[in-house]
């Protein structure tokens, strides 16, 4: 269960890290551009044409194209969104385990495994055994 819950918060973070960075990109390659193509008739070939054109220098000699950042951007974006999705649901996979106590040898189910908890059964302080994490 601990591990499900560490890939969950990594998950989670590289998720939110992802997206972040991806907005992030896309508003400074938006914030650049826009002065220039907000006054042209149609702003959507020439947002493209300008970011064909213009570089982004980040020193080192190392220069791409703001198109490319675009895509690199909403790539990001994307992935993260996706990253996000599937630690959500490698979150509900682990929200269904079978407890078993020790004492009455009863099972119940809980939304996660515990080191202790109540036995509803025997009422009694237990450590509860994980006898099946459901799909
Ligand atoms: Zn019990």
């Amino acid at each position: 269960m601990r591990r499900i819950a560490t890939h969950y918060i990594t998950g989670y973070a590289l998720g939110f890290a992802l997206c972040l960075v991806g907005l992030t990109m896309l508003a400074a390659i938006l914030w650049r551009a826009w002065p220039n193509v907000s006054t042209s008739h149609s702003v959507f070939p020439a947002l493209e044409q300008y970011l064909w054109t213009k570089d982004f220098d980040f020193g080192f000699g190392v220069r791409l194209k703001l198109m490319h950042l675009t895509i690199m951007g909403a790539a990001a974006l994307a992935f993260g969104i996706f990253v996000l999705a599937f630690s959500r649901k490698v979150f509900y996979v682990g929200k269904n385990v079978l407890l078993q106590c020790p004492f009455c040898k009863n099972q119940w189910k809980a939304s996660r495994a515990r080191g202790w908890g109540t036995c509803p059964y025997c009422n009694q302080m237990v450590q509860p055994k994980v006898v099946k994490i459901r799909k």
